[in-house]
């Protein structure tokens, strides 16, 4: 689903680094092998402007080298405007590692890893991201203090997907209320698709604000638990982008919002947790503009975890990273007006506003 952009065949025709299409003046990549562990991991810093590079590691078992070099680029550089809109001093890098991680992740492929990451000295800094966990980052961090998302008893934030699951649901509520003129949630029918970490802990907010819930997932195993806990309703169509309701919300991989799906969707709201949820940005969010979908920028309103980890930079409490992930209501707000006002898409207003704030700093450190 991350990389269904292009084809195997298509990427094959470009050059293979700075020709994909997914390469936007990346900084630096870093092609990571290790034989005794196994380790086959790339790490993508987008850019440094406003700070060190930040962002999660994702191990995934990719069809090939060139999804996972695709991914990292998606991802890297939807880092830097996610922290730089969020006025975070970072700058945007993530890494992918590939292999299953059910299958294939050892402490020793962990801490190979984090020896990679210590060898840019700071430049990238790593955190969780899909097929991570705390206890991962522990291990990382035994060889590197280039590391944040570790647990809370090494000195950590802990897990940011609560927090991140809150940003999101501050995001959708602005959109909500930029659409349907409340931003109250009660009795709207809300799609939650992917209820892992950040999934399941919208689908606990959502719930709690009375919204009808439909949780999908390809693990059978979670969404029978969510169901034991929470008052929803699983998805039992194979479609779910046909489906009738007011709010889609993607929370599990990148590119779902795409050429097969996009003429099917009938949300009138997107706001969601995964990473890159349009396959072609320009082409697929003004496409949402055309059919009056509000899209919330997947970048601006997943930034809780980012927040969260910035913390253990920082120092920051509990209740200054609260503040600054509900904020992510006001600039929501604030972009989806200058989107209108300006007659461009969402994700063009969300990204302008980074931009200028990279741009600003650039000038500053020319002086
Ligand atoms: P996770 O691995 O805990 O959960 C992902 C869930 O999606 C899993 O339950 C998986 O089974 C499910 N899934 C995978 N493919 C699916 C499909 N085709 N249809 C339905 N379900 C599917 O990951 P997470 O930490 O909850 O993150 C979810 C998304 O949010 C990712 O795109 C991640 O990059 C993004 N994100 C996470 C954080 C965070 O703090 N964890 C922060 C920012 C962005």
């Amino acid at each position: 689903m991350t990389s269904d952009v292009l084809s195997f065949k298509e990427l094959q025709k470009i050059d293979p680094v700075f020709g994909q299409l997914s390469f936007d003046n990346h900084e630096q990549i870093v092609f990571c092998n290790d034989k005794d562990t196994g380790l086959k991991a790339i790490i993508g810093i987008h850019n440094t402007v406003l700070g060190p590079a930040l962002g999660g590691t994702r191990m995934w078992n990719y069809n090939n080298e060139w999804e996972a070099l695709n991914d990292v680029l998606r991802l890297s550089r939807g880092m830097t405007f996610k922290s730089a809109i969020t006025g975070l001093n970072l700058g945007g890098g993530k890494a992918v590692i590939i292999g299953d991680a059910k299958t294939q992740k050892t402490p020793e492929l962990m801490k190979k890893f984090g020896e990679f990451v210590h060898s840019l000295s700071g430049r990238y800094i790593t955190a969780e991201d899909v097929g991570m966990t705390t206890a991962d980052m522990d291990l990382v961090r035994e060889v590197t203090p280039y590391v944040t998302g570790i647990s809370e008893s090494k000195g950590g934030a802990g897990n940011p997907s609560p927090i991140t699951a809150y940003g999101v649901f501050m995001g959708m509520k602005a959109a909500a209320k930029f659409k349907f003129g409340s931003d109250v949630l009660e009795d709207k029918s809300v799609y939650v698709q992917g209820i892992g970490h950040v999934g399941e802990a919208l689908v606990e907010h959502l719930v709690n604000e009375g919204a009808k819930v439909t949780i999908s997932d390809i693990n059978q195993e979670r969404l029978e638990s969510v169901k034991s806990k929470y008052d929803v309703t699983i998805y039992g169509g194979n479609d779910l982008y046909s489906e009738e309701m007011d709010i889609y919300a993607p929370c599990a991989l990148g590119a779902t919002i795409n050429d097969d799906t996009i003429h099917k969707l009938k949300a009138k709201v997107i706001a969601g947790a995964a990473n890159n949820q349009l396959a072609e940005e320009d082409k697929h969010s003004l496409l949402l503009q055309e059919r009056g979908i509000v899209y919330a920028p997947d970048f601006l309103i997943n930034a809780g975890g980012i927040i969260n980890v910035y913390a253990e930079l920082e120092n920051y409490d509990k209740q200054e990273i609260m503040r600054k992930t509900e904020n992510i209501y006001s600039t929501t707000e604030e972009i989806l007006e200058r989107a209108k006002a300006g007659n461009i898409t969402t994700n063009v207003a969300a990204l302008s506003i980074a931009k200028e704030r990279i741009e600003t700093r650039k000038k500053e450190q020319a002086k």
